[in-house]
């Protein structure tokens, strides 16, 4: 007997810090903070991408497939429907940037963009600086 007593010499939780103590092999305050501390070990990002980050980043992608879809097809802008859009699928709600000039405002997915004319057709564009980072 060396009197040295394991159990009382504080060691710390490896993914929070916090104090443990009892038994010296452990390594973890609680399952949350070993689970993290697994995936961290593993290699996998200790958070969670959520669900609508993808299906958002899918509407982007539709959205703008079909405004490039409309640019290519009459080879430079053009105006088209908004049902022409909506039957599509077209999502109005996402875009990844705005630009306002004296026309008005426009909505860009990436290089490519739309904005509303006064009779409610859409005007569709396409400028390289909106994907410009
Ligand atoms: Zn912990």
């Amino acid at each position: 007997m060396n009197g040295f007593n394991p159990n009382f010499s504080p060691f710390e939780c490896l993914t929070c810090g916090k104090e443990l103590h009892g038994r010296r092999d452990k390594k973890y305050c609680n399952d949350t903070c070993r689970n993290a501390g697994n995936r961290k070990r593993k290699g996998i990002d200790s958070w969670y991408e959520p669900l609508f980050i993808a299906q958002i980043n899918a509407i982007l992608k539709r959205n703008y497939k079909i405004l490039k879809t409309e640019v290519t097809k009459h080879n430079g802008p053009t105006s088209v429907g908004r049902f022409h859009l909506v039957d599509k699928e077209f999502n109005f709600k996402y875009y990844t940037s705005i630009l306002t000039n004296h026309a008005g405002t426009y909505h860009f997915i990436y290089d490519h963009g739309w904005r509303e004319l006064e009779d409610g057709r859409i005007m569709i564009v396409m400028n390289p600086k909106q994907a410009e980072l």
